[in-house]
């Protein structure tokens, strides 16, 4: 049996539907080939088998601006069913002693907030603020959503205008230096870095300082997605649909097939041959794409070389405790700010910034460091993902993926940890005691099973480290979505600007794409050097 398409997609996750429904509207026959019985990847929402009604995001939930990114708008998410909410209280950082240092979307009542911890903290915001807005608006957001550049031209394009020499200046320094140097509240300082982590950035990189300066100046907040994340997948199935693209689900590739030196179709493990005329775009990961899928005689050995030195993130993998509630958690701490009431990603068990040494230090020996946590109750937000007067709610921790040296321990382990993390949330908020119906624990060995293009349980998909990023991510020779191999792309969180639900990897491939197939992309914005040398 075999049938032919335009192009083949690889991973049915939001990435490589974006990519998929861009093409379709170019007319192009499209098919994405997903392993799992549902689409959307890390778009995941599953409901407790045992309590019928209660909706869990077991993957990404947290989705920042995503109502903003390029794609929502061309491919008319919300006319598909995609609804996001962006709660004012966004992210609140509780301490032991029950103070809550806030970030709203409103600037100025994060301002304030700091300024109950430091004063000078709180100018400082102010400062970083309103010198780093422009550089995020002209320069870091376009960098995002545009093909990478070979990094010496774009140090060349950046040092030729004043706010791209402030950016590179800032980024000399690592995260920790530049939080150390420019914040003193132990509090906003371990927030910040809290922040750097959930990128997952090593604070100890250099190259990286400036990662703290955006989010301090961006507008970019978290969001949720009404009725669970999967809304925003099935929003894309349909817009996929709409432009006549398949997904078959259910079905996984064997080996991407070739033909004199061509990517041309690919072989399913159930022995079909499906034919791509132009394209074959893997979303997977880059042992996936060149070790798992393509013949060894495909593979120069230096490529090869660089795909098995392709590292993932250390410090990604999570942990995830998710409740059935009678009702939302009451922090102690709202007595004393009632607003908590209606507070949005809610952080505790970190009270101070000398605590991430001790964190990474735990994850290199692989032991379980002191729970330092961070979830949402997203009923409060959207009672559709619970039964009516119920809540559903999550912590999750950041917990290394080889537990004593074998992530299979954590079979053993999962209960008593998620127990762990109950107590200190109880602590924070006691009427946990009698709230909770059910709950369940998922480790980062469930997420890598789930989705084995997130190896080691990296949610990003490949660490972002010097080597790794921009133009070459994932490696030298296979940046900017093109391979070695002519029509088979990358175009999935291993590529730029990486991991998390920002779509972006998708959106940039589909440039790329569009360029070498001569298909007019009236949605693709200009030429990132372009707007380099108009600042
Ligand atoms: C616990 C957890 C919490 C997270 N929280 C957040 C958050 O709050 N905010 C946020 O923005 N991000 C979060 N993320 C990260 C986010 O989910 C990922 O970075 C994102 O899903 C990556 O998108 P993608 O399209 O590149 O890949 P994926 O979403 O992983 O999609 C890849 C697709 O490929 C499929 N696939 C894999 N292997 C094969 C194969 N061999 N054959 C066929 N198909 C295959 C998969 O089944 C999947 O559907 C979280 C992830 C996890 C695990």
């Amino acid at each position: 049996m075999s049938s032919t398409y335009d192009a083949i997609i690889l991973g049915a996750g939001h990435n490589g539907m974006i990519l998929q429904a861009y093409l379709g509207r170019a007319g192009l026959k499209t098919v994405a080939i997903e392993r799992r019985p549902v689409a959307g990847g890390g778009l995941s929402t599953l409901e407790d088998p045992r309590f019928p009604g209660f909706l869990h995001n077991t993957h990404a939930f947290f989705q920042r601006a995503i109502t903003t990114m390029p794609w929502y708008a061309d491919l008319d998410l919300a006319r598909h069913g995609a609804d996001y909410i962006e709660p004012e209280l966004n992210v609140v950082l509780l301490t032991r002693e029950g103070r809550a240092l806030q970030w709203w979307t409103d600037f100025e009542r994060t301002v304030a907030s700091f300024a109950q911890f430091s004063t000078k903290d709180a100018a400082t915001l102010r400062r970083w603020h309103d010198d780093f807005v422009p550089i995020v608006e002209d320069i870091l957001a376009w960098e995002g959503r545009s093909p990478p550049l070979p990094p010496q031209e774009r140090r060349r394009l950046l040092e030729r205008s004043a706010e791209g020499r402030r950016l590179l200046a800032a980024s000399e320094r690592s995260p920790l230096e530049f939080v150390h140097e420019e914040f003193e509240h132990p509090t906003i300082q371990a927030g910040l870095l809290f922040f750097n982590g959930l990128r997952e950035v090593d604070l100890r990189l250099r190259g990286f300082g400036h990662h703290i300066a955006a989010l301090l100046a961006s507008p970019a907040k978290a969001q949720m997605s009404r009725g669970g994340s999967a809304a925003l997948s099935r929003a894309l199935e349909s817009a996929v649909r709409a432009g006549g693209g398949e997904i078959r689900l259910l079905t996984e590739p064997k080996r991407i097939a070739t033909e004199q030196g061509r990517a041309i179709g690919i072989e399913t493990a159930a022995g079909e041959l499906i034919r791509a005329r132009h394209v074959i775009a893997s979303s997977l990961n880059p042992h996936q794409t060149f070790l798992d899928l393509l013949d060894p005689a495909m593979l120069p050995s230096e490529l090869r070389a660089k795909v098995r030195g392709f590292q993932y993130n250390l410090l990604a993998p999570l942990f995830a405790l998710n409740l059935n509630l009678r009702e939302p958690p009451r922090y102690r701490a709202a007595r004393d700010h009632p607003e908590l009431e209606h507070a949005f990603m809610v952080i505790m068990g970190l009270d101070h910034v000398d605590q991430f040494p001790e964190i990474v230090r735990h994850h290199e020996l692989g032991t379980i460091p002191p729970t330092v946590m961070w979830g949402a109750c997203p009923t409060v937000f959207d009672p559709s993902q619970a039964p009516p007067g119920h809540h559903t709610a999550f912590m999750w921790e950041k917990l290394p993926y080889r537990l004593n040296g074998d992530p299979r321990h954590w079979d053993a382990e999962r209960e008593r940890h998620g127990a762990v993390m109950l107590d200190l949330w109880r602590q924070h908020a006691p009427n946990l005691e009698d709230a909770v119906l059910g709950s369940f624990t998922r480790s980062a060995l469930d997420v890598e099973r789930c989705l084995p293009n997130m190896r080691e349980g990296d949610l990003l998909v490949g660490a972002f480290a010097n080597g790794q990023i921009g133009y070459d991510r994932p490696f030298p020779g296979a940046g900017h979505y093109r391979t070695h191999l002519p029509g088979l792309y990358l175009c999935g969180s291993s590529s730029h600007p990486g991991g998390n639900i920002t779509g972006l990897p998708g959106y940039n491939a589909a440039q790329i794409i569009f360029a070498d197939l001569g298909l007019q992309a009236d949605w693709a914005p200009p030429p990132f050097a372009d707007r380099l040398l108009a600042l």
